[in-house]
């Protein structure tokens, strides 16, 4: 059967991996999302994936420490959640490798274009830590770049949310969700689903996002099948 999207980049929030508490690691949370990448892993689907901090730490809530050391701890926690979903994913039975955009080569592979294509045409899962390598940026904004960067067809945002609503549905009951959405209007409206710089470099580049809830982790097949799950984001 053909799939929708062929090649993905997945953006897993560092907050995910927490589980309940958002904080470091849920085993069962994790292997819980593992097993929706495996089942997207088993259709055939080419997949990347970039995880946030976000459970270890975020520069851009650290208090008076100078900012660009905040976000060179919060690359390092990304790097520390790559390897547990690597981790994860292999005790799955899933084979993956990961790179880094800072280099590290007794941690992991320095990151290349060849040598991520290389891995998901060998079958493997990508892993890409260490965000851009640059401060100031985010792991959406990473997700986003190694999507254009190895050609993949689209970035799927899995988020606390089951897609893109016009206003926070925590806390209006009549918030509307969008099937449908443009970057323009992402950027004009200012909706906080993702920041500025990545629904940027995803309009520039024709990259869609699929926005969507991770609660279910088989929204990861689902979305690869092309079944109507989340918020796709797109021009
Ligand atoms: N970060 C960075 N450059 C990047 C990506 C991430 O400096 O290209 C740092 C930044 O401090 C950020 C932290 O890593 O707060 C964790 O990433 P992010 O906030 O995107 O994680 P998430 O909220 O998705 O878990």
């Amino acid at each position: 059967m053909g799939l929708k999207y062929n090649r993905i980049l997945l953006k897993i929030s560092g907050e995910a991996l927490g589980g309940e508490k958002g904080t470091g690691f849920d085993d069962p949370t994790m292997e819980a999302i593992c097993l929706g990448v495996k089942k997207a892993h088993d259709l055939g689907a080419e997949i990347g994936i970039v995880v946030g901090g976000g459970n270890f730490w975020r520069g851009r809530s650290s208090g008076k420490m100078e900012r660009t050391l905040a976000d060179k701890i919060g690359m390092l926690a990304t790097v520390m959640n790559a390897l547990a979903v690597s981790d994860k994913l292999n005790q799955l039975e899933v084979p993956t490798e990961v790179f880094t955009s800072i280099t590290m080569p007794q941690v992991a592979q320095p990151f290349t274009r060849n040598g991520a294509l290389e891995a998901m045409a060998a079958g493997k899962i990508a892993i890409f830590g260490g965000g851009t390598g640059n401060p100031f940026f985010s792991t959406d904004t990473a997700t986003a770049l190694r999507a254009v960067e190895v050609s993949a067809d689209i970035m799927f945002k899995a988020t606390m949310v089951d897609g893109v609503y016009d206003k926070d549905p925590h806390k209006y009951p009549d918030a509307k969700k969008y099937e449908t959405l443009t970057f323009t209007k992402v950027l004009e409206d200012q909706l906080g689903v993702m920041d500025g710089t990545a629904a940027t470099l995803c309009r520039e580049n024709k990259l869609p996002i699929l926005v969507f809830d991770l609660a279910d982790p088989d929204n990861i097949p689902r979305a690869v099948q092309g079944e109507a799950v989340g918020t796709l984001v797109y021009e």
